[in-house]
């Protein structure tokens, strides 16, 4: 049988740059029936294809119209014999499924059992990235250094990746993951390592919050390979052992946690005495949920309070600001300038270290090329400071590089 795989994160987001696990598993499983299995680039050539597979895992991935349609049930089409259950069937007898978080928001269905198991097929994005390399090579002639090149692409070359637990307890409205109510083991390392990558991933949704969190991150670190956790942890079940080990990995990368709600402030300040007996290093992320709870200054006050914090334990901000399946509520808020400059500040580690919020406002009309006016980041803060003086005074001139380690 001749199977089509889409990743629609890869074609409908010029930068996306992470391979889709799920499309990976499919891949592996199809590939051990016999089947010949292609990553399809676009979605032009589907009809010589038997059965073709469409994953997204971002919910504003744009995607063909017609396929809008097949997923909001406009051409539901004959049932077909399908495994997977949330098939659709199109008219033109191409067998195709739909799955992820992206056309599913909390809802998306599991993959089947043998599929969710299987090793990934590590192999899937090895042509378009040949491809990517000839373009580039065409295009850049004697400039071009593939070293360099080579690093966009290296979650899909350097790690086995997968999930040791799944689920989640809290069951955050503006999270996807609602459909279980505990954290449980889900795959052995054993299923998605492969000895050739110099690294691992984890993509567990709460992997602290399982029982079995210290037998699975010690055989997690026999492997003696670098590790990371992909999503943002939860720094408020974070207990000193959990530090103690976490903190004795070799790391890839920042450690990220979560600090969503401004009413976690005070475990979150426990938590950050904590940690700070465990590491000092400079690498410690809280992403910053925005414009969830209400877009207004009380949102934007928040959100600097929360920074305020991270900045004194040395740590950095990242801000997500929320959206849903087909909203994005800060576009619509009277402070989308905000959130906008709020997010270019925290977001670029380079600027946060060293610029208060002012600052960097101020850097940005340095630079605004047309003269005589005012740059979009500088009157979005003189608008709120002009209106908000309080919120401004406390916080606009707030600088991380002026803070040091807390002492012990
Ligand atoms: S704690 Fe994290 S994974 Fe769990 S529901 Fe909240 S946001 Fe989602």
């Amino acid at each position: 049988m001749k199977v089509g795989i889409i990743d629609a994160d890869l074609i409908g987001r010029a930068k996306h740059r992470f391979p889709n696990l799920a499309c990976e598993k499919i891949s592996a499983f199809h590939k051990e029936m016999g089947d010949e299995v292609s990553l399809l680039m676009s979605y032009e050539d589907i009809g010589s294809f038997e059965k073709v597979y469409i994953s997204k895992v971002f919910t504003d991935t744009p995607i063909p119209e017609w396929l809008v349609s097949y997923v909001d049930g406009e051409y539901p089409g004959e049932s077909y014999p399908g495994f997977l259950p949330n098939f659709i069937s199109s008219k033109d007898a191409v067998d195709i499924s739909i799955g992820g978080t992206g056309f599913y928001f909390d809802k998306a269905p599991n993959l089947p059992y043998e599929i969710e198991h299987h090793k990934p097929d590590y192999n899937l994005y090895d042509e378009w990235i040949e491809n990517e390399i000839s373009k580039a090579k065409s295009e850049k002639g004697d400039n071009f250094n593939l070293t360099n090149f080579m690093v966009q692409f290296k979650e899909y070359t350097d790690y086995s990746i997968g999930f040791l637990t799944r689920g989640c307890f809290r069951k955050c409205k503006f999270c996807v993951n609602q459909k279980y109510d505990h954290v449980f083991e889900h795959s052995s390392l054993e299923e998605f390592y492969d000895e050739t990558r110099p690294k691992l991933c984890f993509l567990d949704d709460n992997f602290f919050g399982c029982p079995k969190w210290k037998p699975l991150l010690e055989e997690a670190l026999k492997s003696g390979k670098p590790l990371k956790f992909k999503q943002g942890m939860d720094e408020r079940i974070m207990t000193e052992d959990k530090f103690k080990l976490l903190f004795s990995a070799k790391y890839d990368g920042d450690f990220t946690f979560a600090f969503d709600n401004i009413s976690d402030y005070n475990i979150i300040h426990d938590k950050l005495k904590k940690l700070r007996k465990y590491t000092k290093s400079t690498s410690v992320k809280f992403y910053v949920l925005v414009g969830f709870e209400s877009v207004d200054e009380i949102d934007i006050e928040n959100a600097f309070k929360r920074i305020e914090l991270l900045m004194r334990y040395k740590c950095l901000p990242y801000i997500m600001r929320y959206q849903d399946k087909k909203y994005q509520p800060w576009k619509e808020s009277e402070f989308k300038g905000m959130y906008v400059t709020l997010a270019r500040w925290c977001n670029q580690p380079s600027f946060f270290k060293k610029k208060s919020f002012r600052q960097f406002c101020e850097a940005n009309q340095a630079i605004h090329k047309t003269e005589g006016t005012i740059c979009a980041s500088m009157k979005a803060m003189q608008d709120f400071e002009k209106r908000f003086p309080d919120i401004a005074k406390k916080y606009f001139d707030l600088r991380y590089a002026d803070y040091n380690f807390p002492e012990e």
